[in-house]
């Protein structure tokens, strides 16, 4: 790990470019922090902190990953409950210094590109007239977060460690299961964790399923007054020093599934023996694959604390 940078002048370089130009060798310890952040208006007028003091909070944090180093690059996704939208990316922040009212660029830029957001997921609710959906679009963003990481992944050879970051307080909306759960098997297969930190009032067994078939972090703060501390202490550390810190380990995992059929939580189900789609009842054929089964495969058990989620 070599920490001394040389001066790159008033610009700011790309982790490729610095080390094409010789400015770094090769290092471990930047990240690429891809957050996605809960706006659901359902769950924050519902819940004791309030919105604008979890933003100060988190905006804290994002300050302190850039400061930790000048190649760390972070990308917030805005995860509202009826869209996701990019609001922020450091790599293309072109003010980095502070603006007229001496507010940083980096907090001016994404409280602004928030509130545009909050406003159009609001409308976009109102056209779509579903009713209150109390889940956030977590399967938007987490295909968002992926979709930046591969397009950084195919830059080139050199590029910083990504992560994906989950701050969620929305519960699980099971009729995303299938959807969560494919991008869970993609993050694990370009081996990019998901860490979650999430501060809903019940675990979320998709974010704990996530984190746990990542080797990302799961973690619940007990006490929200001091999340900017749980922050950086937990979720600020880089891959590369994970290995070297005791960081919380997950104390149990909710492996239950949703049914394909009725999109609902289950404890017990079938499973078809072609495609391996879950469903709480009999079926003749199975909706996924379409094959005629004449006998459904022994019961599904979604199971805590046990790693097999079929067993
Ligand atoms: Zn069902
Ligand atoms: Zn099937």
């Amino acid at each position: 790990m070599a920490l001394g940078l040389g001066s790159t002048g008033a610009r700011t370089y790309l982790y490729a470019e610095l080390v094409e130009i010789g400015e770094i060798a090769t290092r471990d310890d930047v990240s690429l922090l891809v957050v996605s952040l809960d706006t659901n208006p359902f769950f924050w007028s519902t819940f004791s902190l309030s919105f604008s003091d979890f933003i100060s909070h988190v905006l804290a944090f994002l300050n302190s990953i850039l400061l930790l180093s000048q190649l760390n690059q972070v990308v917030v996704i805005a995860t509202g409950c009826n869209s996701c939208a990019y609001i922020y990316d450091s790599s293309v922040d072109s003010s980095h210094g502070s603006d007229t009212s001496g507010m940083p660029a980096l907090y001016s830029n994404l409280l602004r590109k928030l509130e545009e957001f909050v406003a159009r997921d609001e409308q976009l609710g109102k056209a779509q007239m579903q009713g209150a959906t109390a889940s956030s679009l977590l399967s938007g963003s987490l295909s968002m977060a992926l979709c930046y990481i591969q397009r950084v992944f195919r830059s080139g050879p050199l590029h910083p460690q990504p992560r994906i970051l989950c701050l969620q307080g929305s519960p699980d909306g099971p009729e995303q299961y299938v959807a969560i759960m494919n991008s869970i098997f993609s993050a694990q297969r370009s081996t990019v964790p998901i860490d979650s930190c999430y501060i809903g009032s019940n675990n979320s067994a998709f974010l704990q399923q996530a984190s746990y078939i990542t080797g990302g972090i799961y973690y619940r703060p007990p006490q929200l007054d001091g999340l900017f501390q749980y922050l950086s202490m937990v979720f600020a550390t880089d891959l590369h020093s994970r290995a070297f810190l005791r960081l919380p380990k997950s104390v149990g995992v909710d492996f239950r599934a949703s049914c394909f059929c009725h999109k609902q939580t289950i404890d017990m189900g079938y499973v078809c023996s072609v495609c391996l789609s879950i469903f709480c009842e009999h079926h003749q054929k199975c909706s996924t694959c379409g094959k005629y089964i004449p006998k459904f495969c022994p019961a599904y058990r979604g199971d805590k604390h046990n790693g097999n989620a079929l067993g």
